[in-house]
């Protein structure tokens, strides 16, 4: 099984937070947490960087790059059978982000992550335009935090109606939209649904949003898009083994078949990443 979106980033959450898995937040303590949870690999999101990002737990100091730090970690690696698959995280309206993108793609990275309200930045700009071009045409699954949350920037950009506006203008990039427009006071569930439904390269990430949205809605969402378009993430090291496993029993407990079940457990999230064209 492969766990979705867990975060990796300097000293984890530090001494203090140390469990019986060591400290929470470093690849050490996620392998074992992993095993824990029944997992053995997991997608790794890297750090995020620069000042915007100075409230963030999982970020990188200085001017120093997340996933040059994340690539560097123990049991990361870029082929299908690492244990932990890295994603980028790469703010797409600085006039670096092509260039970066270009390295995470030679480097064999084949997942990102963009979080519009932590790298403040409109994804509808025309800044964005090229990332999500080069994006597209190496069709790399973006993790992308929908929803609201408190970091000092417009809820708008985290709205389901702008990953929707994103699907029709680069219809070659999946977009998992984290948290299933369900976060920080918003609630769009439906409306990620019905955008699920008209748009086939979004995906459903349900970190977060399983046992708040309840068993009800999720019946009516897997009726509606199937199995085939949800992915299991946790945001790991803000996860528990205990809350791992009410979730896992949560997706249990939605009448599917095995094959569904293994698809939102890891297969869709691997059969993306295969879909990926990486340099390696
Ligand atoms: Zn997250």
């Amino acid at each position: 099984m492969l766990m979705g979106h867990c975060h990796l980033f300097p000293g984890g959450r530090g001494e203090c937070r140390r469990d019986e898995f060591g400290i929470p937040g470093t690849s050490e303590h996620l392998n074992r947490f992993m095993k824990a949870c029944g997992f053995d690999q997991a997608n790794v999101l890297a750090p995020h960087e620069g000042p915007e990002a100075l409230n963030v737990e999982a970020r990188i100091e200085g001017d120093q790059d997340g996933l040059e730090w994340l690539l560097k970690q123990p049991f990361v690696g870029v082929e299908e059978t690492s244990v932990f698959l890295p994603g980028a995280a790469i703010r797409p309206d600085l006039p670096n982000a092509e260039e970066k993108l270009a390295r995470a793609i030679a480097a064999g990275v084949r997942v990102l992550k963009f979080h519009p309200l932590i790298m403040r930045s409109n994804p509808l700009d025309a800044s964005c335009e090229p990332f999500f071009r080069k994006a597209a045409k190496a069709r790399m699954p973006m993790v992308y935090h929908t929803g609201g949350g408190d970091w000092g920037w417009p809820t708008d950009h985290g709205r389901v109606g702008v990953c929707a506006e994103l699907a029709g203008r680069y219809p070659g990039l999946p977009l998992l939209m984290a948290h299933c427009g369900v976060f920080g006071g918003v609630d769009e569930f439906e409306q990620a649904v019905s955008a699920c439904e008209s748009h086939p390269s979004l995906f459903l990430d349900a970190t977060h949003a399983m046992l708040n949205v309840g068993k009800e809605r999720w019946h009516w969402a897997l009726e509606r898009i199937g199995a085939g378009r949800v992915v299991y993430g946790n945001d790991y090291p803000w996860a528990t083994v205990d809350s791992v496993s009410r979730e896992v029993e949560f997706i249990e407990s939605l009448g599917l078949s095995a094959e569904e079940h293994a698809c939102i457990l890891g297969d869709n999230l691997r059969a993306l990443y295969l879909r990926a064209r990486s340099a390696h």
